[in-house]
Protein backbone atom coordinates (compact mmCIF):
# COMPACT_ATOMS: atom_id res chain seq x y z
CA UNK A 1 0.00 0.00 0.00
CA UNK A 2 1.02 3.23 -1.06
CA UNK A 3 3.80 2.43 -3.30
CA UNK A 4 3.31 5.08 -5.85
CA UNK A 5 6.08 4.13 -8.19
CA UNK A 6 3.71 1.39 -9.49
CA UNK A 7 0.71 3.62 -10.16
CA UNK A 8 -0.70 3.23 -13.67
CA UNK A 9 -2.73 6.65 -14.05
CA UNK A 10 -0.90 9.58 -13.53
CA UNK A 11 -1.85 13.30 -13.74
CA UNK A 12 -0.40 15.25 -16.73
CA UNK A 13 -0.85 18.55 -18.35
CA UNK A 14 -2.37 16.80 -21.16
CA UNK A 15 -5.14 14.70 -18.62
CA UNK A 16 -4.85 11.42 -16.66
CA UNK A 17 -1.89 9.46 -18.63
CA UNK A 18 -0.86 5.72 -18.45
CA UNK A 19 2.67 5.50 -19.21
CA UNK A 20 2.75 1.77 -19.18
CA UNK A 21 0.11 1.71 -21.81
CA UNK A 22 1.02 5.38 -23.59
CA UNK A 23 -2.48 6.05 -23.91
CA UNK A 24 -4.62 9.11 -21.84
CA UNK A 25 -8.21 9.08 -20.48
CA UNK A 26 -10.30 11.87 -21.44
CA UNK A 27 -7.47 14.08 -22.08
CA UNK A 28 -7.98 17.62 -22.93
CA UNK A 29 -5.80 18.41 -25.30
CA UNK A 30 -5.51 16.14 -28.72
CA UNK A 31 -3.12 12.96 -28.46
CA UNK A 32 -2.05 10.07 -30.23
CA UNK A 33 -4.28 7.27 -28.28
CA UNK A 34 -7.40 8.58 -26.15
CA UNK A 35 -9.18 6.40 -24.62
CA UNK A 36 -12.85 8.15 -23.96
CA UNK A 37 -14.63 7.58 -20.82
CA UNK A 38 -18.04 9.16 -22.66
CA UNK A 39 -18.95 11.59 -24.98
CA UNK A 40 -19.58 14.88 -22.87
CA UNK A 41 -17.60 18.00 -24.58
CA UNK A 42 -15.04 17.78 -21.67
CA UNK A 43 -14.74 14.78 -21.13
CA UNK A 44 -14.63 14.09 -25.41
CA UNK A 45 -12.10 16.60 -26.96
CA UNK A 46 -11.43 16.52 -30.67
CA UNK A 47 -8.49 16.46 -32.52
CA UNK A 48 -7.08 12.84 -31.42
CA UNK A 49 -5.25 10.28 -33.47
CA UNK A 50 -7.42 7.76 -32.28
CA UNK A 51 -10.32 7.01 -29.77
CA UNK A 52 -11.27 3.60 -27.67
CA UNK A 53 -14.50 3.78 -26.07
CA UNK A 54 -17.52 1.34 -25.79
CA UNK A 55 -19.12 -0.47 -28.38
CA UNK A 56 -22.22 1.37 -27.14
CA UNK A 57 -20.60 4.73 -26.80
CA UNK A 58 -19.00 5.27 -30.52
CA UNK A 59 -22.05 6.78 -32.40
CA UNK A 60 -22.81 9.05 -29.60
CA UNK A 61 -19.07 10.26 -29.58
CA UNK A 62 -18.82 10.22 -33.10
CA UNK A 63 -20.68 13.76 -33.39
CA UNK A 64 -18.89 15.30 -30.78
CA UNK A 65 -15.06 14.25 -32.38
CA UNK A 66 -16.49 15.20 -35.78
CA UNK A 67 -12.98 14.95 -37.32
CA UNK A 68 -12.55 11.92 -39.21
CA UNK A 69 -11.01 10.66 -35.94
CA UNK A 70 -10.75 6.52 -35.73
CA UNK A 71 -13.17 5.62 -33.12
CA UNK A 72 -13.16 1.95 -31.88
CA UNK A 73 -15.50 0.56 -30.01
CA UNK A 74 -14.92 -2.50 -27.47
CA UNK A 75 -17.96 -3.86 -25.74
CA UNK A 76 -18.71 -3.64 -21.84
CA UNK A 77 -16.09 -6.04 -20.26
CA UNK A 78 -14.30 -7.34 -22.46
CA UNK A 79 -10.45 -6.61 -22.74
CA UNK A 80 -8.28 -5.12 -25.28
CA UNK A 81 -4.05 -5.03 -24.94
CA UNK A 82 -2.61 -1.36 -25.66
CA UNK A 83 1.65 -1.83 -25.55
CA UNK A 84 1.07 -4.13 -22.95
CA UNK A 85 -1.56 -3.24 -20.63
CA UNK A 86 -4.75 -4.88 -20.51
CA UNK A 87 -7.84 -2.28 -20.70
CA UNK A 88 -10.86 -2.63 -20.69
CA UNK A 89 -14.80 -0.52 -20.30
CA UNK A 90 -17.47 -1.10 -17.77
CA UNK A 91 -20.74 0.43 -17.42
CA UNK A 92 -20.48 4.12 -15.20
CA UNK A 93 -24.15 4.52 -15.60
CA UNK A 94 -24.08 8.29 -16.52
CA UNK A 95 -25.32 8.55 -20.24
CA UNK A 96 -25.60 5.78 -23.18
CA UNK A 97 -22.74 4.18 -23.95
CA UNK A 98 -20.82 5.69 -20.88
CA UNK A 99 -17.61 3.87 -19.12
CA UNK A 100 -15.23 3.24 -16.70
CA UNK A 101 -12.04 2.56 -17.42
CA UNK A 102 -10.06 -0.26 -15.77
CA UNK A 103 -6.55 -1.02 -16.10
CA UNK A 104 -4.11 -3.85 -15.48
CA UNK A 105 -0.64 -4.18 -15.61
CA UNK A 106 2.09 -6.41 -13.80
CA UNK A 107 -0.36 -7.65 -11.63
CA UNK A 108 -1.99 -3.98 -10.58
CA UNK A 109 -5.42 -2.63 -11.15
CA UNK A 110 -6.47 0.84 -11.63
CA UNK A 111 -9.81 2.15 -12.54
CA UNK A 112 -11.05 5.65 -13.78
CA UNK A 113 -14.64 6.25 -13.45
CA UNK A 114 -14.97 8.87 -15.69
CA UNK A 115 -18.76 10.76 -14.38
CA UNK A 116 -20.96 8.17 -13.16
CA UNK A 117 -24.42 7.22 -10.92
CA UNK A 118 -25.23 4.51 -9.25
CA UNK A 119 -29.29 5.21 -9.27
CA UNK A 120 -30.50 3.40 -11.92
CA UNK A 121 -31.52 5.11 -15.37
CA UNK A 122 -33.87 3.55 -18.26
CA UNK A 123 -31.31 4.70 -21.04
CA UNK A 124 -28.28 3.36 -19.73
CA UNK A 125 -26.67 0.37 -18.75
CA UNK A 126 -26.14 0.10 -14.89
CA UNK A 127 -23.08 1.15 -12.91
CA UNK A 128 -20.74 -1.59 -11.85
CA UNK A 129 -18.06 -1.29 -9.16
CA UNK A 130 -15.02 -2.78 -9.88
CA UNK A 131 -12.50 -4.44 -7.86
CA UNK A 132 -8.72 -2.48 -7.69
CA UNK A 133 -5.95 -1.29 -6.37
CA UNK A 134 -6.48 2.78 -6.62
CA UNK A 135 -9.96 3.97 -7.66
CA UNK A 136 -10.20 7.70 -9.80
CA UNK A 137 -13.36 8.69 -9.15
CA UNK A 138 -15.19 12.08 -9.92
CA UNK A 139 -16.70 14.00 -6.91
CA UNK A 140 -19.12 16.72 -8.51
CA UNK A 141 -21.51 16.40 -5.45
CA UNK A 142 -19.14 14.88 -3.29
CA UNK A 143 -21.14 17.03 -0.12
CA UNK A 144 -23.47 15.13 2.29
CA UNK A 145 -25.92 17.22 1.43
CA UNK A 146 -26.21 15.54 -1.76
CA UNK A 147 -28.75 12.54 -1.26
CA UNK A 148 -30.73 11.88 -4.43
CA UNK A 149 -34.14 10.60 -3.87
CA UNK A 150 -35.82 7.58 -6.12
CA UNK A 151 -36.00 8.03 -9.75
CA UNK A 152 -39.80 7.17 -9.41
CA UNK A 153 -40.57 10.15 -6.82
CA UNK A 154 -38.87 12.50 -9.46
CA UNK A 155 -41.00 11.54 -11.98
CA UNK A 156 -44.30 11.67 -10.01
CA UNK A 157 -42.91 15.21 -9.20
CA UNK A 158 -42.15 16.05 -13.24
CA UNK A 159 -45.98 14.62 -14.63
CA UNK A 160 -47.67 16.51 -11.69
CA UNK A 161 -46.07 19.66 -12.71
CA UNK A 162 -47.19 18.66 -16.40
CA UNK A 163 -50.79 17.98 -15.50
CA UNK A 164 -50.95 21.30 -12.92
CA UNK A 165 -49.74 23.57 -16.39
CA UNK A 166 -52.24 22.14 -18.16
CA UNK A 167 -54.80 22.68 -15.97
CA UNK A 168 -53.45 26.48 -15.88
CA UNK A 169 -52.87 26.35 -19.89
CA UNK A 170 -49.48 26.74 -19.91
CA UNK A 171 -46.59 24.70 -21.34
CA UNK A 172 -44.65 22.80 -19.66
CA UNK A 173 -40.66 23.33 -20.28
CA UNK A 174 -38.24 21.23 -19.19
CA UNK A 175 -34.28 22.46 -19.36
CA UNK A 176 -31.99 19.47 -19.52
CA UNK A 177 -28.59 19.54 -21.06
CA UNK A 178 -28.86 17.73 -24.80
CA UNK A 179 -27.08 14.83 -24.25
CA UNK A 180 -28.16 12.39 -21.76
CA UNK A 181 -30.30 14.31 -19.12
CA UNK A 182 -32.74 15.39 -21.98
CA UNK A 183 -33.41 11.32 -22.72
CA UNK A 184 -33.38 11.03 -19.03
CA UNK A 185 -36.15 13.26 -18.40
CA UNK A 186 -37.99 11.91 -21.47
CA UNK A 187 -37.92 8.34 -19.84
CA UNK A 188 -39.62 9.83 -17.11
CA UNK A 189 -42.56 11.54 -18.32
CA UNK A 190 -45.96 9.79 -18.60
CA UNK A 191 -46.43 10.06 -22.80
CA UNK A 192 -50.14 9.58 -22.43
CA UNK A 193 -49.81 13.05 -20.62
CA UNK A 194 -49.87 15.10 -24.29
CA UNK A 195 -47.62 16.01 -27.14
CA UNK A 196 -44.06 16.02 -26.90
CA UNK A 197 -41.80 18.63 -28.53
CA UNK A 198 -37.95 18.56 -28.12
CA UNK A 199 -35.05 21.23 -29.22
CA UNK A 200 -32.90 20.10 -32.20
CA UNK A 201 -30.21 19.81 -30.22
CA UNK A 202 -32.13 17.22 -27.86
CA UNK A 203 -33.56 15.28 -30.98
CA UNK A 204 -30.01 14.71 -32.71
CA UNK A 205 -29.10 12.56 -29.38
CA UNK A 206 -32.60 10.87 -29.26
CA UNK A 207 -32.06 9.75 -32.42
CA UNK A 208 -28.79 8.36 -31.43
CA UNK A 209 -30.68 6.97 -28.67
CA UNK A 210 -33.50 5.34 -30.32
CA UNK A 211 -30.26 3.82 -33.01
CA UNK A 212 -28.94 1.78 -29.56
CA UNK A 213 -32.62 0.82 -28.75
CA UNK A 214 -33.47 3.05 -26.24
CA UNK A 215 -37.06 4.17 -26.09
CA UNK A 216 -36.99 7.78 -25.72
CA UNK A 217 -40.49 9.54 -26.73
CA UNK A 218 -40.57 13.12 -28.17
CA UNK A 219 -38.53 13.56 -31.36
CA UNK A 220 -40.71 15.99 -32.89
CA UNK A 221 -38.78 19.43 -32.83
CA UNK A 222 -40.38 23.02 -32.88
CA UNK A 223 -42.55 23.19 -36.28
CA UNK A 224 -45.45 26.10 -36.40
CA UNK A 225 -47.99 22.72 -36.35
CA UNK A 226 -46.15 20.80 -33.15
CA UNK A 227 -46.03 24.33 -31.49
CA UNK A 228 -49.62 24.47 -32.19
CA UNK A 229 -50.27 20.64 -30.68
CA UNK A 230 -47.86 21.89 -27.58
CA UNK A 231 -49.21 25.26 -26.60
CA UNK A 232 -50.40 25.68 -23.03
CA UNK A 233 -50.68 21.87 -22.28
CA UNK A 234 -47.51 19.94 -23.92
CA UNK A 235 -44.18 19.51 -23.08
CA UNK A 236 -41.14 20.63 -24.13
CA UNK A 237 -37.58 19.46 -23.53
CA UNK A 238 -35.18 22.06 -24.27
CA UNK A 239 -31.49 23.05 -23.22
CA UNK A 240 -31.19 25.82 -20.68
CA UNK A 241 -29.39 27.64 -23.35
CA UNK A 242 -32.30 28.56 -24.95
CA UNK A 243 -33.91 30.49 -22.18
CA UNK A 244 -34.41 34.20 -23.33
CA UNK A 245 -34.39 33.22 -26.89
CA UNK A 246 -37.26 33.57 -29.77
CA UNK A 247 -37.42 30.25 -29.88
CA UNK A 248 -38.85 30.02 -26.51
CA UNK A 249 -40.97 32.34 -26.97
CA UNK A 250 -43.49 30.71 -29.09
CA UNK A 251 -44.50 28.42 -26.37
CA UNK A 252 -45.52 31.03 -23.98
CA UNK A 253 -47.48 31.31 -21.66
CA UNK A 254 -44.96 28.79 -20.13
CA UNK A 255 -43.94 27.14 -16.96
CA UNK A 256 -40.25 26.89 -16.56
CA UNK A 257 -38.31 24.07 -14.90
CA UNK A 258 -34.51 23.12 -14.43
CA UNK A 259 -33.35 19.02 -14.09
CA UNK A 260 -30.48 19.25 -12.65
CA UNK A 261 -28.61 18.00 -9.38
CA UNK A 262 -27.63 21.34 -8.72
CA UNK A 263 -31.66 22.34 -8.17
CA UNK A 264 -30.80 20.64 -4.44
CA UNK A 265 -29.52 23.69 -3.12
CA UNK A 266 -31.53 26.41 -2.84
CA UNK A 267 -31.18 29.48 -4.63
CA UNK A 268 -29.63 27.72 -7.49
CA UNK A 269 -33.49 27.48 -9.23
CA UNK A 270 -34.02 31.61 -9.14
CA UNK A 271 -30.96 31.75 -9.98
CA UNK A 272 -31.46 29.73 -12.97
CA UNK A 273 -34.52 32.09 -13.72
CA UNK A 274 -37.00 29.44 -13.74
CA UNK A 275 -40.24 28.46 -11.61
CA UNK A 276 -39.35 24.51 -10.93
CA UNK A 277 -36.22 22.22 -10.10
CA UNK A 278 -36.13 18.81 -9.92
CA UNK A 279 -33.08 17.05 -8.74
CA UNK A 280 -32.64 14.97 -11.07
CA UNK A 281 -28.80 13.96 -11.24
CA UNK A 282 -26.38 11.82 -13.57
CA UNK A 283 -23.85 12.04 -11.20
CA UNK A 284 -23.00 9.84 -7.66
CA UNK A 285 -24.42 11.61 -4.84
CA UNK A 286 -22.42 11.10 -1.28
CA UNK A 287 -23.80 7.77 -0.79
CA UNK A 288 -23.27 6.29 -3.36
CA UNK A 289 -19.82 7.74 -3.86
CA UNK A 290 -18.75 6.16 -0.60
CA UNK A 291 -20.47 2.88 -1.42
CA UNK A 292 -19.28 2.60 -4.38
CA UNK A 293 -15.24 3.07 -2.73
CA UNK A 294 -15.89 0.53 -0.48
CA UNK A 295 -17.16 -2.13 -2.81
CA UNK A 296 -14.10 -1.48 -5.20
CA UNK A 297 -12.19 -2.62 -2.18
CA UNK A 298 -9.49 0.08 -3.21
CA UNK A 299 -6.73 0.89 -1.32
CA UNK A 300 -5.97 4.08 -2.61
CA UNK A 301 -8.93 7.25 -4.24
CA UNK A 302 -7.73 9.92 -6.75
CA UNK A 303 -10.55 12.33 -5.95
CA UNK A 304 -10.88 14.10 -9.18
CA UNK A 305 -13.37 16.97 -10.18
CA UNK A 306 -15.79 18.87 -7.40
CA UNK A 307 -15.55 18.61 -3.94
CA UNK A 308 -12.16 17.21 -4.30
CA UNK A 309 -10.68 18.20 -1.20
CA UNK A 310 -13.87 17.26 1.08
CA UNK A 311 -13.28 13.70 -0.32
CA UNK A 312 -10.42 13.34 0.16
CA UNK A 313 -9.70 14.84 3.54
CA UNK A 314 -13.10 13.02 4.16
CA UNK A 315 -11.94 9.13 3.30
CA UNK A 316 -8.37 9.90 4.82
CA UNK A 317 -10.23 10.40 8.19
CA UNK A 318 -11.33 7.18 7.80
CA UNK A 319 -8.20 5.62 7.40
CA UNK A 320 -8.16 5.27 3.30
CA UNK A 321 -4.86 6.83 1.74
CA UNK A 322 -6.61 9.65 -0.79
CA UNK A 323 -5.21 12.57 -2.62
CA UNK A 324 -6.69 14.94 -5.26
CA UNK A 325 -6.28 15.44 -8.66
CA UNK A 326 -6.61 18.20 -10.44
CA UNK A 327 -8.74 18.56 -13.93
CA UNK A 328 -10.51 20.51 -16.06
CA UNK A 329 -13.71 18.54 -16.33
CA UNK A 330 -16.77 21.08 -16.11
CA UNK A 331 -19.28 18.37 -14.59
CA UNK A 332 -22.50 19.35 -15.64
CA UNK A 333 -22.83 21.43 -18.00
CA UNK A 334 -24.79 22.90 -21.19
CA UNK A 335 -23.42 20.80 -23.86
CA UNK A 336 -25.45 23.28 -26.68
CA UNK A 337 -23.43 26.43 -25.68
CA UNK A 338 -20.13 24.17 -24.59
CA UNK A 339 -19.74 26.43 -21.53
CA UNK A 340 -20.21 25.90 -17.68
CA UNK A 341 -23.20 27.96 -16.86
CA UNK A 342 -23.50 26.03 -13.34
CA UNK A 343 -24.02 28.31 -10.62
CA UNK A 344 -21.68 28.65 -7.38
CA UNK A 345 -22.82 26.29 -4.91
CA UNK A 346 -20.86 28.01 -1.95
CA UNK A 347 -23.79 29.01 0.95
CA UNK A 348 -24.27 32.44 -0.44
CA UNK A 349 -27.97 31.78 -0.40
CA UNK A 350 -28.28 29.58 2.51
CA UNK A 351 -28.88 32.38 5.65
ZN1 LIG B 1 -20.48 13.72 -18.14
Amino acid sequence: MGDRDDRLIRPTERGLYCEQGGFYVDPWRPVDRAVVTHAHSDHATPGSQRYLCSEVGVEVLRPRVHNGAKIEGIAYGQTTCINGVEVSLHPAGHLLGSAQVRVEHAGRVEVVTGDYKTQPDKTCDPFEPIRCHRLITECTFGLPIYKWRPEAEIAEQINAWWLANQAAGRTSVVFAYALGKAQRVLSLVDRCLGHIVVHGSVKRFCEVYGAAGVDVPGVTTSTAESRKAVKGKGLVVAPPSVLGTAWLKKFSPASLAFASGWMAVRGNRRRRGVDRGFVLSDHVDWTGLLETIKATGCESVGATHGYTAVVARYLQEQGVEADEISTRYVGELDTDTETSTEPSTESSDSA
